[in-house]
């Protein structure tokens, strides 16, 4: 894929988060790799809804502005993280759904043993030790988690998704507040049945043997 086309990819990928209501004001954040080096990054202050992609910023893996008139988006140390640590990954999404950033502010972790579907196509989903959005302790609480996971809730801020490429980060994306919400919902619905261990663990080889085969 080329450079324009990955610039079209952010555009649109940012327009969907605005339309699901997952990064409204200026929130949230999306980078796609380009190649070895570089990386493309939205700009700092930018609504996601509305993008143009002479606004977007190239950078290098160690933050330096390759071109772009405008300032990166702060949490850029978190997206080099991700791909200075995943080599595969191609594709980096961060917003502020609503129902899986409140699970966040509670400090609750989205069970893993509730939905066969969410073990399959994300696994575990890691709730991170608090960091201060846009610094350099929001890769430090990933450390423990980057290797082994696609999908992680940041304590009292919101959520990070990667992916092979933009549209599977947002995908994951949707799944994580999708499960979020379905979480929220059944814990006042009633008794929430959890599934037997050796299902899940069942279900958790299919799920490593799938992203371990893609790297993702
Ligand atoms: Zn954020």
């Amino acid at each position: 894929m080329n450079y324009n086309e990955q610039r079209k990819l952010i555009v649109e990928f940012g327009r969907r988060l605005y339309q699901n209501g997952y990064v409204p004001g200026t929130g949230g954040n999306l980078s796609c790799r380009i190649d070895k080096n570089t990386v493309l990054i939205t700009p700092t202050g930018a609504a996601k809804g509305h993008l143009c992609s002479e606004e977007l910023v190239l950078i290098d893996l160690e933050g330096n502005q390759i071109s772009g008139n405008r300032k990166p988006s702060s949490e850029m140390p978190m997206h080099l993280f991700v791909y200075n640590n995943r080599p595969h990954i191609n594709a980096v999404c961060h917003a502020h759904p609503p129902y899986a950033t409140a699970s966040s502010i509670v400090g609750k972790k989205l069970p893993e043993d509730i939905l066969p579907e969410v073990i399959l196509s994300i696994g575990d989903i890691p709730l991170t030790d608090y960091a201060p959005p846009g610094t350099d302790a929001v890769p430090k609480s990933l450390k423990e988690h980057i290797n082994d996971h696609c999908a992680f809730i940041l304590r009292n801020h919101g959520v990070l998704t990667i992916g092979l490429n933009m549209e599977e980060a947002f995908n994951r994306m949707e799944t994580v507040e999708h499960f979020a919400k379905i979480f929220y919902i059944s814990q006042g619905a009633g008794k929430i049945n959890h599934l037997d261990n050796s299902e899940v663990e069942r279900l958790r080889k299919i799920s490593k043997a799938l992203r371990q085969g893609n790297k993702s």
